[in-house]
């Protein structure tokens, strides 16, 4: 790969323990940016070929589909998306809620609680824990070492006498190295201070209700985005759903959480609200979903909740690359995400499409990047 011995260095006494391991994983190419389809669609490949890319591991993969139901609003971004979509050679099919109703793709959704759907029948989602450790046994396997247990403080120039450019100063002693690529999540705004570089970004709480499927809804089903009710249903395994929130306002604002100290259940005011939404898009649920359990992860947003990809040179800090604010939807993008920084690092630059866009200084020079979608602008 053309980088000396590679370290990674976690906080956490095992690997993949901290939002990964929370991500309800989701694996689609409907996005609004082109820029982030590409992406998308090529990590989806990576996704759909991990057992070839990755020989001997796995994703833990399943392909469920994708069924995009948008509101009235949302329907010309929608035909826009979608039109984009097949341009990029994505399989994309638009849906009135009567074609879709007649398909037989979903026959427990109530087609009519939409204006009008985009079904993406390659999208589905893995399994994000056995993820993460299988890039990184590969990547063990390939003479990278793991040093676990370890948090970083902070990361000083090193002596020029020293081999490398930088000292990343951890709770277990400094290690030397020429480059740094920060990957630190919700944790990274301590990081980034002491630098002093600005990180613009807040960290929030994402909750998710777990129900159990009645006998009528069983097996691998699409997922489905509800924008009417802001909402999310990924039927996982046979049994489950798990349900969560698109609302732009609960990413984008309220208090920010501390990642070692929030309320990492769910309250009964979220559990009724999805139990709400839920039932009026698959009735079947109001009548016959069971309430299982709750769990709530971390956000880690941007002003624009697109991913900050860029390397430090330009506030004092050659060498040092970071991959953060992910802002809830960087598990399917992992595999571009590792193609373009290993690049970067290796050849100085990512010649494939331009990823210039996801620079940190957007935000204060005012080039934000935008999804066609009020309701949520993570798609
Ligand atoms: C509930 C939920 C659902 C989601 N659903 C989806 C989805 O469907 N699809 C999708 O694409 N994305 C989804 N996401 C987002 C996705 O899971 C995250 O963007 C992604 O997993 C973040 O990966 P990461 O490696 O940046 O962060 P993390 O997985 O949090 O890893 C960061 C690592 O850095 C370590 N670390 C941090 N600071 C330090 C330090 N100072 N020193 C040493 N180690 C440090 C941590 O211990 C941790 O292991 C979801 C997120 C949540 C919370």
């Amino acid at each position: 790969m053309g980088v000396k011995d590679p370290l990674l260095i976690d906080k956490a006494p095992q690997l993949a323990a901290g939002q990964t391991s929370r991500s309800t994983a989701l694996v689609r190419t409907h996005y609004s940016t082109e820029v982030l389809t590409r992406m998308a669609l090529l990590s989806y490949r990576f996704f759909k070929d991990f057992r070839r890319e990755l020989p001997g591991r796995t994703a833990g993969y399943v392909e469920t589909g994708l069924l995009v139901g948008a509101d009235e609003a949302s329907v010309g971004p929608l035909l826009q998306n979608s039109a984009m979509h097949k341009s990029l050679g994505i399989d994309s099919r638009v849906m009135k809620p009567d074609e879709l109703a007649a398909s037989g793709i979903e026959p427990m959704l109530d087609a009519n609680a939409f204006s009008l759907f985009a079904y993406e029948p390659n999208a589905g989602y893995a399994e994000p824990s056995t993820t993460a450790s299988s890039f990184a046994s590969a990547a063990v396997a390939l003479g990278a070492k793991v040093l676990k247990g370890a948090r970083a403080h902070k990361i000083e120039r090193a002596p020029s006498s020293s081999a490398g450019g930088y000292s990343v100063v951890t709770t277990e002693g400094s290690v030397l190295c020429k480059n740094v690529v920060l990957a630190t999540g919700v944790w990274s705004r301590p990081l980034f201070a002491a630098m002093n570089v600005d990180l613009p970004m807040r960290v929030s709480r994402h909750p998710v209700a777990i129900f159990g499927r009645p006998s009528s809804y069983l097996g691998t089903r699409p997922v489905v985005f509800d924008f009417p009710r802001s909402a999310y249903y990924k039927p996982e395994g046979s049994e489950l759903l798990f349900v969560g929130s698109l609302a732009h306002e609960l990413d984008a604002s309220g208090p920010d959480a501390d990642p070692d100290a929030y309320d990492e259940g769910v309250t009964y005011e979220e559990t009724i609200d999805f139990s709400r939404s839920v039932a009026a898009a698959l009735p079947a649920m109001g009548a016959a979903g069971t309430y299982r359990q709750g769990y709530a992860g971390l956000y880690d947003n941007t002003p624009d909740l697109h991913p900050v990809i860029d390397e430090l040179s330009g506030h004092g800090y050659p060498g040092i690359y970071c991959v953060v604010g992910l802002s809830g939807h960087g598990f399917k993008l992992a595999p571009e995400f590792g193609r373009i920084i290993s690049s970067l690092v290796t050849q100085g630059r990512f010649a494939d499409y331009d990823v210039s866009v996801f620079g940190l200084r957007r935000f204060e020079e005012g080039r934000l990047l935008e999804g066609r979608y009020g309701v949520s602008t993570i798609l």
